[in-house]
């Protein structure tokens, strides 16, 4: 009897060869300890200040806590029926693919480069995925309408992940319009928090298949917290409802969530997302200045995708100094591009010194001394 392989022998064939999320915390795994300055996965750059109570933690929490639901209606504007709360935006993209594909016949239509979730959750359970690649970062159109009928779920991100940018709302109307009778269109907007105005949830009433994924992860600081919201009418909330687990939400997080959605930390978020504007704003114009940049994407969330014939040189500098970015180069039309998360003011600011410096350093000697050296004092005034 084999023990070795009877679990390879009785697991469904297609996981065996299946790669897990490369989340930058599992690539990151071990270098924990030298790594000081974590710019690679889109999280805040401080924590909020939170309390939380374990008095209840011998009972099982309430399916769907009452006073998070409200707290989320009263942030979103809609009502509780159309709001469920789950493990973080992934786990409402996983309940969608359950509830909306059958196995080995349903697909998923993505539009890459794009958020990665959608690929796994659709692997893990069996679903097909359809590819429409964005077009210079907006929706194929032309493209979408050809897979009217192949698919059950479309997801849309905007702003993208990675790319950073808005979809154009004619266009996301459009993809509602297209698939209207045929697929549930989700739009994720993990970051609209950086760009408010530009939400859809106000297009719920009119279009039955629109559904929009939300989180705490991004602009509330609470990656850790494991905590999101899926926006759809009461028929899809129903169905959802049927698929998650009983007790989804642990009552210590939602204790933690209700207080982030309270007047006090809705300000300081919005704090925390003019900040994060301003910066970003600033690392814009620094990158579009830099000779060995050759493209920066334009961005409505808290990170900047730039394009640079020196990505490996910049990533393994900044890498050396303990400062981590992401690597997006494998994704489709992302040849050489790198994503950096928006630290506070100090992060950003190293992540400069140190680029500028592994430039100093690489340049010839002698005849560049005298350039470098100017070039080092203009740095130490910034
Ligand atoms: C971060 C992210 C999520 C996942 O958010 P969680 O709530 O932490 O699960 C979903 N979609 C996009 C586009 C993201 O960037």
């Amino acid at each position: 009897m084999n023990n070795v392989n009877i679990a390879k022998r009785l697991a469904r064939e297609e996981l065996i060869e299946m790669v897990p999320y490369q989340s930058a915390r599992r690539l990151q795994a071990g270098s924990e300890n030298n790594a000081k300055i974590w710019l690679n996965a889109n999280e805040a750059p401080g924590p909020g200040i939170y309390q939380i109570s374990g008095d209840s933690i011998n009972r099982y929490p309430d399916f769907q806590p009452e006073n998070l639901l409200n707290a989320y209606a009263d942030y979103c504007r809609l009502p509780v029926d159309n709001i469920l709360a789950t493990r973080g935006a992934d786990e409402g993209i996983e309940l969608l693919i359950r509830t909306f594909c059958k196995a080995y016949r349903d697909n998923i239509l993505i539009c890459p480069p794009t958020y990665g979730m959608y690929t796994i959750s659709a692997e893990n359970h069996g679903a097909g995925i359809i590819e429409v690649p964005l077009l210079n970062n907006e929706l194929d159109l032309d493209g979408l309408a050809q897979e009217v009928g192949n698919t059950t779920l479309v997801f849309l991100c905007s702003p993208g992940n990675p790319t950073g940018n808005l979809l154009p709302l004619e266009q996301i109307e459009a993809a509602l319009a297209l698939f209207g009778q045929s697929a549930v269109v989700v739009v994720d907007e993990a970051y609209i928090e950086f760009c408010p105005q530009s939400s859809v949830s106000n297009l719920l009433s009119n279009y039955p298949n629109l559904v929009i994924v939300r989180t705490l992860s991004k602009a509330f600081a609470l990656a850790g917290l494991r905590c999101g919201f899926t926006l759809a009418s009461t028929e899809i909330i129903t169905l959802l409802s049927k698929v998650i687990a009983p007790y989804p939400v642990p009552g210590p997080v939602a204790d933690i969530a209700v207080r982030a959605l309270e007047k006090p930390a809705l300000t300081q978020m919005s704090v925390r997302v003019k900040e994060n504007n301003i910066l970003r704003a600033e690392l814009a114009d620094w990158l579009t200045e830099q000779s060995w940049c050759q493209r920066v994407f334009n961005s409505d969330a808290n990170f900047l995708l730039f394009q640079t014939q020196d990505k490996d040189f910049i990533f393994n500098a900044l890498t050396d100094a303990g400062i981590l970015i992401r690597d997006q180069s494998k994704q489709l039309q992302l040849d050489n591009c790198l994503r950096i998360s928006i630290g506070n003011k100090r992060e950003l600011g190293l992540v400069k010194q140190v680029i500028n410096q592994a430039f100093n350093q690489a340049l010839p000697q002698p005849e560049q001394k005298q350039e470098s050296k100017q070039k080092q004092q203009t740095l130490s005034e910034n």
